[in-house]
């Protein structure tokens, strides 16, 4: 509970209320609490193998509570399967260890225009229902003096959406780390994307898509926003 304070107000009940709607009010209205994803102090603990154990064993139970007969060859492998994407594929950016390795370079070309990286893929899953979020990412920076990989981009956007994520936070974590790390405040991370939460269940939308954006220095400018969106969203 230690980062949710932001929103969270607890009563002298003990119960938790976010401007006096309740947890499912939160899950279904996409809510988050806080900038840093809410994490356990002793979330390491735990290797990565023993990790895969124990969700493997609880996702044999899942099923087998759903009534799924885990002896059939089709099923047999389902919650190892899962257990192994969770802690290595979907949710691997959950641990610091994960987080790429940015080598800084010398912008010896001397370009001081914006860089836009467009349509990066960004997949990630909803931490209201563990279900994806998929779309576009764009990120544009101007250098202060150092520029990284174009590629470098897309792992720092894979990064933090290999988490149990809400849309706005994942937005503010890419746009903090590019801020952090090319050591300006000229950065801007714009996300396009639709989550199955919304399409699948609940209001069952299938044509909306949800829009989020980062907008740090000279990106609050209005020309470099406009400049940005033409490189954006022209074709
Ligand atoms: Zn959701």
């Amino acid at each position: 509970m230690k980062h949710q304070e932001t929103l969270l107000n607890t009563q002298p009940n003990g119960k938790s209320t976010l401007n006096g709607f309740d947890y499912n009010d939160i899950g279904d209205n996409h809510i988050s609490t806080s900038i840093d994803t809410p994490m356990k102090d002793d979330a390491f603990a735990m290797s990565d193998e023993e990790k895969k154990y124990r969700i493997s064993e609880h996702f044999a139970e899942i099923m087998d509570i759903l009534g799924l007969d885990l002896t059939d060859d089709s099923l047999r492998g389902t919650p190892e399967r899962v257990a192994k994407m969770y802690v290595e594929e979907i949710f691997s950016g959950l641990n610091p260890k994960n987080k790429p390795r940015i080598a800084l370079f010398d912008n010896k070309y001397k370009y001081d225009q914006m860089l836009v990286e467009k349509n990066i893929t960004l997949n990630s899953n909803c931490e209201h229902h563990f279900l994806p979020i998929y779309g576009m990412a764009h990120v544009a920076y101007i250098s202060s003096g150092k520029v990284i990989g174009l590629s470098k981009l897309n792992r720092i956007v894979q990064y933090f959406a290999k988490r149990p994520q809400v849309q706005e936070r994942l937005t503010n974590q890419i746009g903090n780390e590019l801020m952090k790390m090319l050591d300006t405040k000229d950065v801007a991370v714009i996300i396009d994307a639709r989550h199955m939460c919304v399409s699948a269940r609940g209001i069952e939308d299938n044509s909306s898509s949800t829009v989020t954006a980062f907008y740090g220095g000279k990106f609050n400018e209005a020309d470099r926003k406009s400049e940005l969106h033409t490189y954006i969203y022209s074709k």
